[in-house]
């Protein structure tokens, strides 16, 4: 089923002679479940691509459904709402509280959401366990390796769980065996809780994790590419 549908979208950044078409018309459908890999030059658009799949921002030109909702036609309160609500994200460098446990980062997102301290005490441990970190809930990201610190990340953007989870260059900072460790948690994610995942790398072997690739190129889709079932 259709979670994400793109129709002749662009964006351009500036006006006049300074005017830059970064998204030139972009089609694109993405079902639920998958598992897609954003791959492209610098420059190519994928960063503008992925800010307006993630509603950070909205597009110039062209429609964006994501499920039944026509994110063009939202204001940034309202996009801001669907980001909070079903919308996952994680970051090269992990963006996490510096000075601030992995307990509290991880319920941080909870705290919009109306539960209880319990609730969000319960629900953020058991995101932590999920992700392979239970002794760690105590600890601040300085006392954290760096694929812990993306555990904790992680645990901070499926805590709401969201039907879609935005990762940006996640493994960028870590390891070969790290990136191979976050990759496998991410695939699992993946396939038993069926989150949507959508992640740009520039890493061939990272993006062997990926179940579809697709390249960015000069504003367009160059080529959409399944490479697993
Ligand atoms: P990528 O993520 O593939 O490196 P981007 O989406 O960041 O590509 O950028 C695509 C093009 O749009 C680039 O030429 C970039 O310089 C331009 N661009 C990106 N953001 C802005 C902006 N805020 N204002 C003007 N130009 C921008
Ligand atoms: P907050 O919840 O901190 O007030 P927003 O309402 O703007 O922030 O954002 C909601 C969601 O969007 C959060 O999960 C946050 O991680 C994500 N988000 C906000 N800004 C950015 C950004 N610049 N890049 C990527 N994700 C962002």
């Amino acid at each position: 089923t259709s979670l994400i549908q793109l129709r002749r979208l662009t964006k351009t950044y500036g006006q006049g002679d300074a005017a830059f078409q970064a998204l030139r018309g972009v089609d694109l459908q993405i079902n639920k479940g998958e598992f897609v890999a954003v791959m492209g030059p610098s420059g190519s658009g994928k960063s503008t691509l992925m800010n307006l799949l993630g509603c950070l921002d909205t597009p110039t030109s062209g429609n964006y459904l994501y499920q039944d909702i026509a994110v063009e036609r939202l204001n940034a309160d309202q996009r801001s709402l669907l980001r909070r609500h079903a919308l996952g994200f994680i970051f090269q460098g992990f963006n996490l509280l510096a000075r601030t446990s992995s307990l509290e980062n991880v319920e941080l997102p909870l705290v919009y959401r109306g539960l209880s301290k319990k609730e969000r005490r319960e629900r953020a441990q058991e995101a932590l366990v999920s992700v392979g970190l239970p002794n760690k809930m105590r600890n601040t990201p300085a006392e954290l390796s760096g694929g812990q610190q993306q555990r904790v990340a992680i645990a901070r953007a499926i805590v709401t769980r969201p039907s879609t989870l935005f990762a940006d260059e996640p493994t960028g900072n870590l390891d070969t065996r790290t990136t191979d460790e976050i990759m496998e948690l991410l695939t699992r994610l993946n396939e038993d809780r069926g989150i949507t995942v959508l992640m740009v790398t520039h890493e061939d072997e990272v993006a062997t994790h990926a179940k579809r690739i697709v390249r960015v190129k000069d504003g367009l889709i160059e080529s959409d590419i399944r490479t697993k079932p």
